[in-house]
């Protein structure tokens, strides 16, 4: 990987650029066997999911659309409540489709099992969800994510989409951040 200057931040590196392409080719391989012959629809949710998209969806030999939605959890602090509010609704129609949500990082996976149940109730034909990264929490939640990227501990992941108020959501990679990023 070329060194980005914000990797100076950066106390480990969790996942490299390579390592995340090589894993995104393996899953679009199983979701073009998996979807072969049907009209897939990835749904992305905004803003952490666009590099994930991006990568994945040209890893996809099918023609697939795309879709984004941008929603945001009610709740204290940085622990998501389960109540969703819609930012931004799908453009188009989901009734009848086979629809497959594209996630960052699944961490107590509250906000996942709304959107879940919200397509569902649209009547989309099929409902799945693949998700980069996985946090241990997430095994309490039951909502079945049948396309996962990596598991990793339970740490604050920032880069590839995740930030850091808002930021570092441009770094290749996947890691933690330094401590006097914090402090400052
Ligand atoms: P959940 O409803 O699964 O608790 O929340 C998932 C959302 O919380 C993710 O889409 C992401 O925006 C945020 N999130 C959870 N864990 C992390 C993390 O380690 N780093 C960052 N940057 N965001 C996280
Ligand atoms: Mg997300
Ligand atoms: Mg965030």
């Amino acid at each position: 990987m070329d060194a980005q200057d914000m990797g100076r931040d950066l106390a480990d590196v969790l996942i490299s650029e390579e390592e995340i392409r090589a894993r995104l080719g393996e899953i679009a391989a199983q979701v073009d066997a998996d979807y072969a012959g049907r009209d897939l629809l990835l749904v992305g949710v905004l803003k952490g999911a666009v590099m994930v998209m991006a990568d994945f969806a040209r890893a996809l030999h099918g023609p697939a659309e795309m879709d984004w939605m941008a929603v945001s959890s009610y709740g204290s602090g940085t622990k998501s409540s389960g109540v969703v509010r819609i930012l931004k609704d799908l453009d188009r129609d989901v009734l009848g489709r086979d629809v497959l949500i594209v996630e960052d990082i699944i961490d107590s996976g509250l906000t996942l099992s709304w959107l879940v149940a919200n397509l569902r109730s649209r009547g989309a034909a099929s409902v799945e969800v693949m998700a980069l990264l996985r946090k241990p929490d997430a095994a309490k939640v039951t909502v079945d994510v049948k396309y996962v990227g990596f598991d990793i501990p339970n740490a604050f992941v920032v880069g590839y989409g995740l930030d850091f108020a808002e930021r570092y959501r441009n770094l290749r990679v996947v890691g933690t951040l330094a401590e006097h990023v914090y402090s400052s």
